[in-house]
């Protein structure tokens, strides 16, 4: 029986207990399984066969999961040394592909949820990518240049055993930018001796990156709301009220097409705290304070003393307590707990767009999905930015580049059939409109077809 009480499809009930019983301390990767073991119910009773084959037990166990040490000398002369991680989980339809997370809070737990969430966000955009993630406890905030770079040589002097072009492709995640993509690649290619354009992605377009991907994931995310708000009553951006959680590269570049599409951003924040600005976020001024300055987004009110500062104090985070149309989650996991939910469907909140990898926790969706309030999934809402990296991968195979115009037009098409996809498979079980479970079902029935025909992998 599920926590409700309804009763799971037995098969689906077993694995969910046998990944619980098996990786016990780590709570967010159960979290996102059974987010996905749940809504694929209706497609696991349809395959009786699947139970044979041990298809979801073979999805649910990580390919390969490496863990080793980082040890780099900080600019005091002392020794420090750091966890890193590479889960390879999916080679099933491409090379490994998915970002690496520096930041404090990294754990096996967080690196196995992502690069769970990373197959199927990969097989929803259609491309040839498997899914991986990686990343490392460090915190670049307040290390000095020379300390970020000694500490990328460092991580990639081992991670360079295990990647490769056609292997596994890593790209960045929060704390992880084009200056440490420069530094990893750097010293990969100082090992390796080749240039191997194509082993990292979000590089600089100096040495091979693509133009549009660091707008990728932010403006991918925009167009993928642009067609669901359409889809449900023909609305748009126009004249709505959207509040955008994070200032990082998510975030900002969201609040960029959100702005071209005539919306009026009203608050962003940081791990800090939030600003709400009733006249509309001076994104600029936020470029310029998260981008250029790397510091807090608290320095908004030295240019604007109008505007308020509202502190975190609790996991319920002050910006989704504010009055708006659309909700966008751009920072972290679990950032809208169940809580969060309740003020923003109080407040009339009509859309929610997961930016952020998991920002909603799993009460928190289905009190949203229960008040028929859109929920973008981020498996397919932010998978802009990998499709994005892959069209890097391509125009790295081909010496070639594409113009900033041809790659957003790409990446707008990959948003558009995304957003059908879920559609799609949700009306194909009348689930309405509910896309979280759309979502799943269309990357898992591909995913399933591939498996089955590769045999026992
Ligand atoms: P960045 O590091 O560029 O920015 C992250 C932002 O979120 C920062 O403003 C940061 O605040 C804030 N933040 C981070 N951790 C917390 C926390 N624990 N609580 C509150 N705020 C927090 O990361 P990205 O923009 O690249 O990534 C944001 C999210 O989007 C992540 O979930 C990531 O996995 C996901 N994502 C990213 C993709 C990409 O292409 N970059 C692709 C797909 C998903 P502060 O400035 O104080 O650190």
């Amino acid at each position: 029986m599920s926590k409700k009480g309804r009763v799971m499809n037995k098969y689906t009930e077993k694995v969910l207990n046998f990944v619980k019983s098996k990786n016990e301390n780590e709570k967010e990767y159960i979290q996102a399984v059974e987010e996905v073991l749940t809504s694929l119910e209706p497609v696991i009773n349809e395959h009786p066969e699947y139970e044979n084959l041990a298809l979801l037990e073979r999805m649910v166990e990580p390919e390969r999961l490496i863990s080793f040490r980082v040890p780099y000398i900080n600019d005091e002369g002392q020794v420090i040394v750091h966890r890193g991680y590479r889960v390879q989980f999916s080679s099933l339809i491409g090379p490994y592909k998915g970002g690496l997370r520096f930041h404090p809070s990294v754990n096996q737990s967080i690196i196995k949820f992502l690069g769970f969430e990373q197959i199927f966000k990969n097989a929803l955009t259609g491309l040839p990518i498997g899914g991986g993630k990686g990343g490392s406890d460090f915190d670049p905030k307040g290390k000095s240049d020379n300390e970020i770079m000694k500490f990328c040589q460092s991580f990639m002097t081992e991670l360079q055993r295990h990647i490769g072009k056609d292997i596994d492709v890593p790209a960045g995640d929060i704390g992880v930018g084009e200056r440490e993509i420069g530094y990893l690649f750097g010293q990969y290619k100082r090992i390796k001796d080749t240039y191997e354009g194509g082993v990292l992605t979000g590089k600089g377009l100096s040495y091979g990156g693509s133009l549009a991907r660091k707008e990728a994931t932010g403006f991918g995310l925009i167009y993928f709301m642009r067609e669901m708000l359409k889809a449900n009553g023909n609305q748009t951006f126009q004249g709505k009220k959207v509040i955008i959680s994070g200032a990082g590269n998510v975030a900002i570049y969201a609040c960029q097409k959100a702005l071209e599409y005539g919306a009026d951003v009203i608050a962003m924040s940081d791990s800090k705290g939030c600003i709400y600005d009733e006249k509309g976020i001076d994104l600029a001024l936020i470029k310029q304070i998260k981008e250029e300055k790397r510091a807090r987004i608290f320095e908004y009110l030295k240019v604007h003393p109008e505007a308020k500062y509202y502190e975190n104090q609790s996991e319920d985070f002050p910006i989704w307590a504010i009055k708006a149309d659309i909700a966008l989650p751009c920072a972290t996991q679990n950032e809208i707990t169940l809580n969060s939910a309740k003020k923003l469907v109080a407040n009339g909140i009509i859309a929610v767009g997961e930016g952020a990898n998991m920002p909603c926790t799993k009460e928190a969706t289905e009190y949203l999905l229960a008040n028929n309030i859109l929920v973008a999934p981020a498996k397919a809402a932010n998978a802009g930015g990998v499709a994005t990296s892959a069209i890097e991968m391509s125009q790295n195979s081909m010496r070639y580049y594409f113009n900033f115009e041809e790659v957003n037009n790409k990446l707008d098409d990959i948003m558009v059939n995304i957003f059908h996809a879920c559609q799609k498979s949700a009306l194909k079980y009348n689930l309405g409109n509910n896309y979280v479970a759309g979502a799943n079902i269309a990357a898992f029935s591909k995913l399933a077809k591939a498996m089955k025909a590769q045999g026992v992998v």
